[in-house]
């Protein structure tokens, strides 16, 4: 990348600012409501941020800063920004044409891909969000069984939809009862009969789900096979396991949400990494690494519905462009990136927990290799959403903060996305801003 004026090392003397980025989201805030596209591009601190480009694992801003990204596009990003295979085949595709509402050579390469890595993938179809892709997958678990109902698990996000788009960052005063959680709308506007179709459970309590599968009425039970929205948690041992059998014993299509897990914690997700297929899975993010492209994939006898009375569209599905992408993207993502991606993810883990515990931070620190979580004030890894309750989150807001002002970019929320590109050099650097933006909270009474 090109000098600029605000590089510099970690230390407090060359702490960034971002007052471009200020400036232009206080202009386009005129033309968008509040000067983004996206919610979860609001509210972070100092200020949302305006980028420029982006080259491996680093992005540059408005401001000139060039700052180690952790974001990844909220994921997407597993091969880094920009990367040249990919950029390629991209362009490459594009002196094809744009969009022919047709069928491509290269879409089915894409599927084939998706088909061949994917354990519970006999047949895919192709959306351009995630959010539809799960939209797709209740459809056809519905019209299999003749059943509404579904479980969803609070802290779990499937989508920014009426039916789905409920517990999902609940306060400990709105969820009411652990055992029974009440279930919490997440935006003013939300249609309140979307969500009587719709049973809310805690996470890892096999118990629970058992007793509720039993009574026979449930279409699917949706859910992140290892939480990565909320915090990074790993399944019970045997948890999906039991989940399995008892969908499988009440009729239930088990449907697991991938759209972070999949091509990222492994080429078949976490059902491969930990060896449960589920009926249906839905992917986005990792598969096309930036690209609009999301999935719907599973058994070939519900895939098959889409063909006999379920209704499944989209303009932009299976775009060229993006399937060039996709293709680009799982050629690239071979097993010996994965053991590399994960190995620095480790690293970061590490190299966390000796920070926090030399300069006596209490944070738990988990994660699954390709994706990390830090949180503040918890003593010991959380087991599900209510565990996360006790993160403190106006100190990890200041940590971020004092991390942007040093250079690395992560998210709010403890989530740390990795990419191939996160090599030890960037590791090193990363900790390096850590242990300094620790100390700067530690000595001004912040932390
Ligand atoms: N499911 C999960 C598990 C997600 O993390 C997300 C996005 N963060 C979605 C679904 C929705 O995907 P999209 O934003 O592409 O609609």
């Amino acid at each position: 990348m090109t000098a600029t004026p605000n590089r510099g090392t970690t230390r407090t003397n060359a702490l960034r600012t971002f007052e471009q980025s200020r400036k232009q989201i206080e202009r386009n805030s005129k033309w968008m409501p509040g000067g983004v596209s996206s919610n979860f591009r609001l509210n972070i601190a100092p200020t949302p941020l305006v980028f420029e480009r982006g080259e491996g694992a680093i992005l540059v801003d408005a401001d000139g800063n060039e700052l180690i990204d952790y974001y990844l596009g909220m994921g997407p990003m597993i091969l880094g920004h920009k990367p040249p295979a990919l950029c390629e085949a991209v362009t490459k595709q594009l002196e094809k044409g744009i969009l022919f509402a047709g069928q491509t050579e290269i879409e089915a390469e894409a599927a084939r891909l998706v088909c061949e890595r994917v354990p519970c993938a006999e047949q895919v179809r192709f959306n351009t969000s995630g959010s539809e892709a799960i939209q797709a997958a209740l459809r056809i678990a519905r019209a299999a069984t003749g059943r509404s109902r579904i479980v969803k698990f609070e802290g779990h996000y499937h989508g920014w939809f009426d039916n789905v788009l409920w517990s999902v960052a609940p306060s400990l005063a709105d969820a009411g009862d652990g055992d029974a959680p009440t279930r919490v709308p997440a935006s003013t506007g939300q249609l309140p009969e979307a969500g009587d179709a719709l049973d809310v459970l805690p996470w890892n309590d096999l118990a629970l789900l058992e007793a509720r599968l039993a009574r026979g009425d449930v279409a699917a039970v949706i859910m992140e096979p290892a939480m990565c929205n909320a915090g990074a948690i790993a399944p019970g041992e045997g948890y999906l396991e039991g989940v399995r059998a008892a969908c499988s014993a009440s009729g239930t299509i088990l449907i697991f949400d991938e759209v972070i897990t999949g091509f990222r914690l492994a080429a078949g997700g976490a059902q491969e990494r930990f060896n449960v297929t589920p009926d249906l899975a839905t992917f986005g993010k990792a598969i096309a690494n930036g690209f609009a492209v999301a999935a719907v994939a599973g058994r070939s006898d519900l895939m098959e519905l889409c063909v006999k009375g379920v209704l499944h569209g989209g303009t932009y599905n299976s775009q060229p462009i993006s399937m060039a992408a996709t293709v680009a993207t799982l050629r690239s993502l071979t097993p010996e990136l994965y053991a590399r991606i994960a190995g620095q993810g480790d690293a970061l883990q590490q190299g966390f927990k000796e920070i926090f515990s030399r300069r006596q931070v209490t944070a738990s620190v988990t994660g699954f290799g390709q994706f990390v979580h830090v949180g503040f004030g918890l003593e010991r890894p959380a087991r599900n959403y209510r565990d996360l309750l006790g993160i403190d989150k106006p100190a990890y807001v200041e940590f971020c903060q004092a991390l942007l002002a040093r250079g690395v970019r992560a998210l709010e929320r403890g989530a740390w996305f990795l990419s191939s590109e996160h090599d030890a050099a960037v590791i090193a650097r990363t900790l390096d801003a850590a242990d300094d933006a620790v100390r700067a909270l530690k000595e001004s009474g912040r932390l």
